[in-house]
């Protein structure tokens, strides 16, 4: 079935087989073999391009399911490619043409709260946000907050260590996750951690988990740490005028006393998009070349940001009183990709205008200025565009290079995209960063693991995988 692109574990897969099997075995309409349905999880959201189509999509509604169906694809040597929502920029949940996808979205419940232990269980098809907003009845948050909380997976977020808005006094998923259930390749269903906040028994295999980009297993059950909800919030927003203006407002917050609860930036670029009329309506100068986010959050909320405004006041870069709350709102929504009501600039290229690629890599922001004007330096040698959010708190940026489609066709437009993606990893190497902070490897970034991982290291994660997964099916070829 379907198996003309096969890889080296496709190319023994016995489809026949697996079907037969898995078909007789799991509840009727689990299985899923209509060619729209196998369309429809055949990409991510790294790629506009459309990918080749599974040979089937599977449904689980239990871990038994999933059981089911490792046992049979590891018994058939049929790859498996464990799916959230999709929402992954490194193509790490493409489908295989000669796999299966396994989209786990229907396993959606929120199994437990425990109030008093501030710990949720869930499925990992629960929804982020859906979870925050589950433990706010309580009094509680959870923590990681992915740009794409709203349309992102937990199981998703745990297999990508997803990190997000909140990441700098929070942490990512990782600082969240206690406890995974998970059914091994082999469809052995385990359990790894636990509820507890400490657990040192044995080796970290569920950190190990969370990160593996669903190479290792699939995650059924978690059990998550949920913190106090803030009962404050305050916010400021800065524009600067200059890259060593940005560097100083980052090192004069570091230097503060005063860890935020979120440190965002937006470039002139991501501005444009999404809607620079908002610099009015907070009073800021219009065109900065970025515009910077800072929020504190708790009981001295307000006290900690009239520290940071002291602090940036030294700067030199234009800094707001205290925003209001629909201020802050409108400005954090803008930095997670929404562009202001009723806002469109004909100027910009649109997805049909552009061809287009994001990058994910992460600096120490002691670096980010030298960052800026080689990055800067370099896309324009090469003619692609370049703007940028960014994590800017913690060096996490994300810079989306772009060609206009009416100058080049796809397969050159890709190519000059490629390059100029290198040479902006290769700086960010070069300054002691790394390939990706929050997004994974997957597919796409695959080429440059060299560049970070020696050969030794490579080899122990191919010993790792070997481990749990020795005969190679979970969404084999990608991550590392
Ligand atoms: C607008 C936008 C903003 C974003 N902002 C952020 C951000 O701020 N921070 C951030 O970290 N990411 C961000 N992302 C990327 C993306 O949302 C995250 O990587 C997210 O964690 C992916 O979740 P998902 O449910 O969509 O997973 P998918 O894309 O479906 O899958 C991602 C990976 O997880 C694996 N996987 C999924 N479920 C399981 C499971 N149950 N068991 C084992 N493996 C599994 C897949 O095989 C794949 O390798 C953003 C994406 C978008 C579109």
């Amino acid at each position: 079935v379907n198996g003309e692109a096969a890889g080296p574990v496709a190319r023994e897969a016995d489809h026949a087989g697996f079907l037969a099997v898995v078909s007789g075995e799991l509840p009727s309409g689990v299985l899923d073999l209509d060619e729209a349905a196998r369309s429809a999880v055949a990409t991510d959201r790294a790629s506009r391009l459309p990918q080749p189509p599974p040979v089937a999509v599977v449904r689980p509604r239990s871990a038994s399911d999933v059981s089911v169906v490792l046992a049979a694809a590891n018994r058939f040597g049929v790859p498996v490619v464990t799916r959230g929502a999709g929402t992954g920029l490194s193509g790490g949940a493409w489908a295989l043409p000669a796999g299966i996808v396994l989209d786990m979205s229907g396993m959606d419940r929120i199994v437990e709260i425990d109030p008093a232990g501030a710990i949720a269980v869930v499925q990992p098809g629960v929804i982020t946000a859906a979870l925050d907003e589950a433990a706010a009845a309580h009094g509680l948050a959870y923590a990681p907050d992915p740009a794409s909380a709203a349309i992102s997976t937990i199981g998703g977020n745990i297999a990508t260590n997803a990190g997000g808005l909140r990441f700098i006094k929070y942490g990512s998923t990782r600082q969240a996750v206690l406890g995974l259930t998970v059914v091994l390749p082999s469809g052995e269903i385990v359990t790894l951690g636990g509820r507890t906040r400490k657990n040192v028994t044995g080796l970290d295999l569920c950190g190990l988990m969370v990160g593996s980009e669903g190479t290792l297993g699939v995650v059924v059950e978690a059990t998550l740490a949920l913190v106090p909800r803030a009962v404050d919030t305050a916010m400021l927003a800065v524009t600067c005028r200059d890259w060593s203006e940005v560097q100083r407002c980052v090192l004069a917050v570091a230097s503060s006393g005063v860890t935020p609860s979120l440190f965002e930036l937006m470039d002139r670029g991501a501005l444009r998009v999404r809607g620079p009329a908002a610099l009015s309506t907070i009073g800021a100068p219009a065109d900065p070349l970025a515009v910077l986010l800072v929020q504190t959050d708790g009981v001295a909320a307000v006290a900690e940001l009239a520290r940071l405004e002291e602090a940036l006041s030294t700067t030199g870069a234009w800094v707001s009183p205290p925003l209001a709350a629909t201020d802050a709102a409108l400005m954090v929504a803008l930095r997670r990709g929404e562009t202001l009501p009723g806002y469109s600039d004909p100027q910009v290229g649109g997805a049909d205008e552009e061809w287009w690629l994001g990058e994910d890599m992460a600096i120490p922001a002691t670096r980010l200025s030298e960052y800026f004007a080689a990055a800067d330096a370099a896309s324009r040698a090469l003619g692609v565009g370049l703007s940028l959010v960014a994590h800017v708190g913690d060096g996490n940026l994300h810079p989306s290079l772009t060609v206009r489609r009416d100058s080049l066709d796809e397969g050159p437009a890709q190519d000059l995209l490629h390059r100029a993606a290198d040479a902006l990893i290769r700086i960010a190497i070069d300054l002691g960063g790394t390939l990706t902070g929050e997004h994974g490897v997957g597919v796409l970034k695959r080429p440059w693991l060299p560049l970070v991982l020696s050969p030794t290291v490579l080899e122990l994660h191919r010993g790792v995988k070997a481990a749990f997964d020795p005969n190679d099916i979970m969404n084999p070829g990608r991550a590392y």
